[in-house]
């Protein structure tokens, strides 16, 4: 059962990335000027980071829920799912950040399953797992899938209504 309060920020022991380099995809980093979905222009896709001695901060304290959560089987490696999965400090959303290359990954076996069971509990929580296509975000509730668009720096993801029954509105609130 994937548990937010126990994100951990080190290598889970025997985790390595090997050959994945998929957060060097999927995420924007602002201090490279490089936008989500695609390639750094210092990586060397299926081999690292072509500048890993001088990465920027944002790179190297970076480690996916994979690396750190021992309990994430083989088939949740980036490399091997076309998503990386990882927990916003902020809300303790778990955000599924998919490769626009794969853009479906997140809905094919056995991912969409888990992502489904991790919603239930995560709603229980006041909690929501959110799919990333670039900026585009996808709420997944227990009950249904909830397109928001693409998200802007501060927007919010607005939940109205009882967040442990059965009825409630998901909305992006602008900054
Ligand atoms: S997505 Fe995870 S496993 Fe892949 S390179 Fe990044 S930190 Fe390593
Ligand atoms: S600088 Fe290196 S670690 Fe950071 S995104 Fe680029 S290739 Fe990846």
């Amino acid at each position: 059962m994937l548990d937010p309060a126990e994100h951990v920020s080190e290598p889970a022991p025997g985790r390595a990335c090997g050959a994945c380099t998929l957060c060097c995809k999927v995420y924007d980093v602002p201090s490279l000027e490089k936008p989500a979905g695609t390639w750094c222009r210092h990586c060397k896709p299926g081999r690292g980071c072509g500048i890993h001695e001088t990465r920027p901060t944002h790179c190297r304290s970076f480690h996916c829920l994979w690396m750190t959560q021992a309990w994430l089987g083989p088939e949740w490696k980036p490399d091997r799912a076309k998503m990386v999965l990882s927990v916003d400090p902020a809300t303790q959303f778990l955000f599924v950040q998919v490769d626009p290359g794969v853009p479906n990954a997140w809905r094919g076996a056995p991912y969409y399953g888990h992502l489904k069971q991790w919603a239930s509990g995560a709603v229980a929580r006041g909690r929501h797992v959110v799919v990333f296509l670039n900026k585009s975000a996808t709420v997944i509730l227990p009950d249904r899938d909830v397109p928001l668009g693409p998200l802007g720096p501060g927007d919010r993801i607005v939940t109205s209504g009882p967040a442990s029954g059965p009825v409630f509105e998901i909305r992006r609130a602008a900054a």
